[in-house]
């Protein structure tokens, strides 16, 4: 059995949840080496898409990934905003009009919205991005995707995210913000990688509830 709607909308529920939860702490993270609004810009903008759930229900995997998209592209702002934007949609382009998702296309999913993310903010890996969290995740993801288990792909993907949010910790920025500080940015971690981790941990319990 594939991934379908029911998944994709608690996926994004889960994500309002978490980005909620976390809004404190991501600011926090954002706030030496950045300017604090990180887990502002992202509670607002998973509140907005709650709304759009609400307000226009998607009939599809890819239709609530592509609201998700237009919705944090207008609403989160910030460098956040389009890149997550890009991600969505991306992701939503690669899913089409499929009902469901197996481990593979969920696997080429996660692969395009990084590939989207680094087509729009142009980071490599080691710049202390978003990169940082979601290069991993694919890798892990598409090794995971052989077994043919979505939520084993999306339990790989969440995990590898984790501890390359952590590992960015004592990178030195090269893209965004921190890349302002220079040397000093080492010694705290990213906080679009911490949310991307987040992001990808919703995913997976979406998968496995
Ligand atoms: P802003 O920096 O405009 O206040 P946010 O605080 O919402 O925006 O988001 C900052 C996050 O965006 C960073 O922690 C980083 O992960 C990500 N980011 C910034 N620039 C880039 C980029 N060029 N490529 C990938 N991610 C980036
Ligand atoms: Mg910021
Ligand atoms: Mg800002």
């Amino acid at each position: 059995m594939g991934l379908g709607l029911a998944w994709a909308v608690e996926w994004l529920r889960l994500s309002a949840g978490l980005m909620e939860e976390h809004r404190t702490e991501l600011i926090e993270l954002d706030r030496p080496i950045g300017d604090s609004d990180h887990g502002e810009n992202m509670d607002r903008g998973f509140r907005a898409v709650l709304q759009k759930l609400q307000d226009a229900p998607p009939a599809s995997p890819g239709a609530a990934l592509k609201l998700a998209a237009m919705t944090l592209m207008s609403t989160v702002g910030g460098a956040a905003g389009p890149l997550y934007g890009t991600a969505y949609l991306r992701a939503a382009t690669s899913i089409g009009d499929a009902a469901e998702l197996d481990a593979a296309a969920l696997a080429a999913a996660l692969a395009a919205a990084r590939d989207g993310i680094v087509a729009r903010g142009k980071a490599e890996s080691g710049d202390k991005t978003m990169v940082d969290a979601w290069t991993p995740a694919v890798e892990a993801a598409e090794a995971a995707a052989a077994g043919g288990d979505t939520t084993a792909v999306l339990m790989a993907a969440a995990e590898a995210a984790e501890a390359g949010a952590v590992a960015t910790d004592p990178l030195v920025a090269r893209k965004g913000r921190a890349s302002y500080l220079g040397e000093r940015s080492a010694g705290h971690r990213d906080p679009g990688a911490a949310s991307s981790a987040l992001l990808l941990r919703a995913a997976a319990t979406a998968a496995a509830s």
